[in-house]
């Protein structure tokens, strides 16, 4: 199994990056973390089927982690897609998602797509089984616009994936990222704190609360990326792939 950076970036391109999306494939499992403005070019120019993705989980509603949604359905409707894909994420998706259609291309909001759509709300620290995956939300701090806002600890194939979405410290980032083999943290800012974001110094500060076997630090600001030589910890990039 391994999980790719198909965009590593925060919501304004700092660094040339693209929006927030992660690729995970395994033996069965085949799945989006965010789907964010820039994904749809990102998967293409990785070169991963689009069709073969069943699910995509989405942290929050905020364009760069939700905005790639109306291109992936239009393209993969006018691709005639015939299997079904899931659309899972916090409450409010439904309508989130029917608003970000219609604002991108007028009237597509109520075609009939080619495939099956299903839009499914995932009620926060409930393990909710999505095909092969269990996917438990943990409800996260990142102010008050486009939430509610999740962290994901995701159990596939024997394997833990945490994420944290976008937020600033709270508690809840010690049970997502629990005994996970890979704990992806947005990490916004160096040592400046940001409202309703992560700084570098907040994660070293809370570091040894954090026991997952790996660390890697993405969404990163034009200011985070200028230090990311002094930077201990693994950083993501486009394209990056980590193996599980
Ligand atoms: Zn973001
Ligand atoms: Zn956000």
């Amino acid at each position: 199994m391994h999980l790719q950076f198909v965009g590593s970036g925060d919501a304004f391109g700092s660094g040339g990056r693209f929006n927030t999306c992660f690729h995970v494939a395994g033996a069965q499992a085949n799945f989006l973390i965010d789907c964010g403005a820039s994904s749809l070019v990102g998967l293409k120019r990785l070169g991963i089927a689009r069709d073969a993705i069943d699910t995509i989980l989405v942290s929050h509603f905020h364009g760069d982690h939700f905005g790639g949604i109306p291109y992936f359905v239009l393209d993969a409707h006018f691709g005639k897609r015939a299997r079904p894909l899931v659309l899972a994420g916090p409450a409010g998706i439904e309508g989130w998602y029917l608003r970000a259609l219609e604002a991108a291309f007028e009237h597509f909001s109520t075609i009939k797509l080619a495939f099956d759509l299903k839009i499914v709300t995932l009620p926060e620290r409930v393990a909710t089984a999505l095909g092969p995956l269990r996917v438990t939300p943990f409800p996260v701090v990142h102010g008050n616009s486009g939430g509610p806002f999740y962290a994901y600890r995701i159990e596939v194939e024997d394997r833990i994936i945490a994420y944290s979405g976008d937020t600033e410290w709270t508690d809840a980032l010690t049970e997502v990222a629990h005994g996970a083999d890979l704990f992806v943290t947005e990490c916004y800012a160096y040592d400046k704190p940001i409202r309703y974001h992560l700084d570098l110094a907040a994660i070293e500060r809370n570091l040894a609360r954090l026991d997952a076997k790996r660390l890697v630090l993405t969404h990163m600001s034009d200011a985070m990326l200028a230090q990311i030589g002094k930077v201990k910890h693994e950083t993501a990039s486009d394209g990056l792939v980590v193996e599980l």
